[in-house]
């Protein structure tokens, strides 16, 4: 999970050219609902990050289809936003998961029961094809009606840790455990969200498994820094290093980060227990 900055463009103009590129009777359709439409992302700019039960917009049913028309059946300005959005190096990596690649825009608020903000440009986050498929139309939690998902142009991500990683050693294997912790001074709603996020996007196995996967390509470089003295103590300041520069740039939060801190601290793993991770051609 990450931040990401908002698209620099008028989302009205947007609107404007992606209606007068459609074609009758969908165009005068989704005219007529402007104002509407104008409201509506007003409420969701206000709101915002609290949007998970935004009042929908007063439109017809013919509107609503003609409005993710818009979004599903591509016009040229339509396309040009898709490239705005997706473009830009900053979100290259999927904001809701820190892992994949993004390749999908992904409706905050579900066009389906909110489609008055189909081509909303703050609605429409770059995502992985995973993240998308996985977070489908969900918004709140039907107990505890927290919204499900950290909206990454407007959540702030808390800078307390609340991320946590074990490791260990077993049978020659390495285990890695992701959890998420509430630290004191964060606000149990406020962790309720993380976890929410947390879970329904499958966090934890996620990291274990890309976890192991970076790990394997690191081996080299871990079995040079052991040596062939078996220098463990160089081995754990190389981890530590590549914490922090991981800290440094995503913040205490991230899970690459959060798994070098903990494998320095594991002295099996720095002690020769890295070759499990070695990848066997
Ligand atoms: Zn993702």
């Amino acid at each position: 999970m990450r931040s990401i900055p908002l698209v620099a463009v008028n989302a009205l103009d947007v609107f404007d050219r992606i209606a007068a590129a459609k074609r009758q009777p969908r165009r005068g359709r989704i005219q007529a609902a402007r104002e509407e439409i104008v409201a509506a992302y007003q409420s969701y700019v206000d709101a915002a990050p609290d949007i998970g039960e935004l009042r929908m917009a007063t439109l017809t049913h013919q509107q609503k289809e003609a409005m993710r028309h818009a979004y599903n059946v591509e016009t040229e300005p339509m396309i040009a936003l898709r490239s705005e959005l997706l473009k830009r190096i900053s979100v290259a990596r999927c904001p809701f998961c820190g892992i994949g690649e993004t390749s999908t825009l992904d409706h905050y608020l579900p066009k389906e029961q909110y489609p008055e903000y189909s081509v909303f440009p703050s609605n429409l986050v770059p995502s992985c094809s995973v993240c998308n498929t996985l977070k489908r139309d969900l918004i709140l939690d039907e107990k505890t009606n927290v919204r499900m998902f950290l909206h990454p142009c407007y959540d702030l991500i808390p800078n307390l840790e609340f991320l946590a990683v074990r490791t260990r050693m077993e049978a020659d294997a390495l285990i890695l455990s992701y959890r998420l912790t509430r630290p004191a001074g964060m606000a149990p709603r406020t962790f309720q969200h993380l976890r929410a996020h947390f879970g329904k996007l499958n966090l934890a196995d996620r990291y274990r498994r890309m976890g192991l996967e970076h790990l394997g390509e690191q081996y080299p470089s871990l079995r040079r820094a052991y040596g062939v003295n078996g220098d463990a103590e160089r081995v754990a300041e190389k981890l530590i290093e590549k914490a922090q520069d991981f800290e440094e740039v995503s913040g205490p939060n991230y899970w690459l980060a959060k798994l070098y801190r903990s494998l320095a601290s594991n002295a099996d793993f720095c002690d020769g227990g890295f070759g499990a991770v070695q990848v066997l051609t």
